[in-house]
């Protein structure tokens, strides 16, 4: 049984997957530019980490620009946020540039309404550096400098002003909707069959489970019944059927608090398919 709650991107998992891939040759060399893309973090050490890594594995200090540096007087929520998706579009759209922990913003009092967040002159900050660099382009026409126009509206920053907005990874969930659905399940879909075996009885009652193949089903079996699958339909929805059936009565497992996240959730969800199994397989 796993009990994954850490939220990862998916990049993260496809980048475990390309490093799992590459031949040992190959890996400094796609470290290196996973670095270079955001995908992992470099230490002023010169050590690379993994993003979920919140202190440097080798010299132990705290991976930098994890927050935000906003003005103390306002919360922005949302306008910030705004801010933030839009530099991770425009980093997106630059993948040979080397993608920052985060960017700092000026006030400009060049404007004849008073002062504004800058698009240009602003400063990028990388994880392995002490001090930020100045950043060469200029966020001027973009979805960043729209965004900040939003943020300087709902309130006027004032000279002295630092904004630093960390910058997300690439293909970072954006939404919160998007984060939940980047979680992984508590539970692999054998973890049900295994429920269901104990709410039967257990091996001391004859009662058994199995993972199916890499954990896309899970298989189930006892006194008196055919082998039962637990498996996800093409409606997206957990049913129970007999495994050898071509075409099989599916039974649909009903999860009113959605997926189980708790031993205690696990055990309700072992006991509805136990009752399924009850009601529709004993002769
Ligand atoms: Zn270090």
């Amino acid at each position: 049984m796993s009990l994954h709650t850490r939220t990862r991107s998916t990049a993260t998992t496809a980048l475990d997957y390309l490093m799992t891939a590459a031949f040992p040759s190959q890996r400094a060399a796609l470290t290196d530019l996973a670095a270079h893309q955001g995908l992992m973090w470099r230490c002023v050490c010169r050590t690379i980490n993994t993003l979920d890594a919140d202190a440097c594995s080798a010299c132990e200090k705290p991976r930098p620009y994890t927050k935000d540096v906003t003005p103390p007087r306002y919360e922005y929520g949302q306008l910030l946020e705004d801010v933030r998706a839009r530099l991770a579009e425009w980093f997106d759209d630059e993948p040979k540039e080397r993608r920052p922990a985060a960017i700092g913003f000026r006030v400009t009092t060049e404007y004849d309404d008073g002062p504004a967040w800058a698009t240009w002159d602003t400063t990028a900050y990388f994880t392995d550096a002490q001090i930020g660099t100045p950043y060469a382009k200029d966020f001027e026409r973009s979805g960043v400098a729209d965004a900040l126009i939003e943020l300087g509206d709902f309130e006027r920053p004032q000279t002295g002003d630092t904004l630093i907005v960390v910058v997300p990874p690439p293909f970072a969930p954006e939404s919160p909707e998007e984060k939940e659905l980047a979680r992984e399940y508590a539970y692999g879909i054998s973890d049900y069959a295994h429920a269901a075996a104990a709410a039967l009885g257990g091996e001391d009652a004859g009662w058994g489970s199995n993972s199916g193949y890499i954990g896309a089903y899970g298989l189930l079996w006892g006194p008196d019944v055919p082998t039962l699958r637990v498996y996800v339909d093409d409606y997206e929805d957990l049913v129970l059927s007999i495994h050898e059936d071509s075409d099989p009565q599916a039974f649909t497992i009903e999860l009113p608090d959605g997926a189980p996240s708790t031993p205690d959730q696990m055990r309700t969800a072992g006991e509805a398919i136990a009752d399924i199994i009850r009601t529709n397989f004993r002769p």
